[in-house]
């Protein structure tokens, strides 16, 4: 079964499970939205912002694009935060990076003709690359300056935000928090909360450093246990 057709099928399990679960779901779910938090996050398929945060749908605002960089000459990311700030009201915005980025390795690297666009998106993580050039050229390995340059940008891309009328003149101005996601621990770290003046800091904290609930046995562990397995 290709791909496209497997997630037709498992939607439909999954449709009957939230259903299952909770018979309110669908019907709450389609009287309207009202997510707390809007998530810039990097368009990578390994960094999917429900999933990693455990939430449902409803729950996040969601826009990703390459390396969640956020431009205010861009009208898509633009609207996107207009929308979540003046009409949805978040309480929160929160760009959350990730180690290992493809993006962030693209702007350390010579750029390829075969992608004008990628290298259009990414020119401000190169020039934030320079500006930075003495701590970056300092570090030892090529990964470890991208997950530098990675760190550096979310903080970036926290500062701009804060910086944009949008967020600046609303009645209630929404918290901005940088985080970066661990592709090896599967972990969140905290380089910005969501104070205004704590945005030049140093990794402030981790969800190491978070009590974590036990998780809810999924249904296929559930079905398993019910099987005596
Ligand atoms: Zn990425």
């Amino acid at each position: 079964m290709n791909r496209p057709k497997r997630m037709l099928v498992e939607n439909v399990g999954w449709a009957a499970e939230m259903a299952a679960s909770d018979p309110d779901f669908f019907e709450t779910l389609a009287q309207g939205q009202s997510p707390t938090v809007l998530w810039i996050g990097c368009s990578d398929s390994r960094v999917p912002a429900e999933t990693i945060t455990h939430s449902k749908p409803g729950d996040l605002f969601v826009h990703r694009n390459i390396a969640n960089l956020f431009s205010p000459t861009d009208d898509n990311m633009m609207s996107v935060l207009e929308y979540a700030v003046s009409v949805l009201k978040v309480d929160d915005v929160i760009v959350c990076g990730h180690y290992g980025c493809g993006g962030v390795r693209a702007s350390l690297l010579p750029m390829s003709d075969a992608l004008p666009h990628v290298n259009r998106r990414i020119a401000p993580l190169c020039a934030l690359a320079r500006a930075h050039s003495g701590e970056l050229d300092a570090i030892g390995t090529l990964d470890s300056r991208i997950d530098r340059l990675a760190e550096l940008s979310v903080l970036e891309q926290v500062r701009a935000l804060r910086d944009t009328s949008i967020v600046r003149d609303a009645k209630r101005a929404p918290r901005v928090h940088g985080w970066i996601f661990g592709l090896r621990d599967g972990r969140i770290k905290v380089l910005s909360s969501g104070d205004s003046t704590d945005a030049e800091g140093e990794p402030l904290a981790s969800s190491n450093d978070v009590a974590v609930p036990a998780p809810a046995p999924s249904a296929a562990q559930r079905v398993m246990e019910a099987l005596g397995r």
